[in-house]
């Protein structure tokens, strides 16, 4: 699972997600010192793991899709009996 540095204090995330945490880490440390003069954010900055893109992020699980058109079928076949 692919990792990547997010910073609360401003808000941001790294530009890419990296493979491996310590490439991640690599842009902890970047923006630390770019954006804070290389102080730790109050606010908080980490590393966390995040999923693949290609698994495409946002779109509903396939179980709750399938659920969903089970639930219509059973409408539509009651429906039809009326
Ligand atoms: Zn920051």
């Amino acid at each position: 699972m692919p990792h990547l540095y997010t910073c609360q204090a401003c808000r941001t995330e790294a530009p890419q997600r990296r493979d491996y945490r310590e490439d991640a880490e690599a842009d902890q440390q970047a923006h630390r010192d770019a954006a804070h003069g290389g102080h730790r954010p109050i606010d908080g900055d980490g590393v966390r793991r995040v999923h693949h893109a290609s698994r495409g992020d946002g779109i509903l699980p396939r179980h709750t899709f399938l659920a969903f058109v089970v639930l219509l079928v059973l409408i539509l076949a009651n429906s039809c009996h009326h």
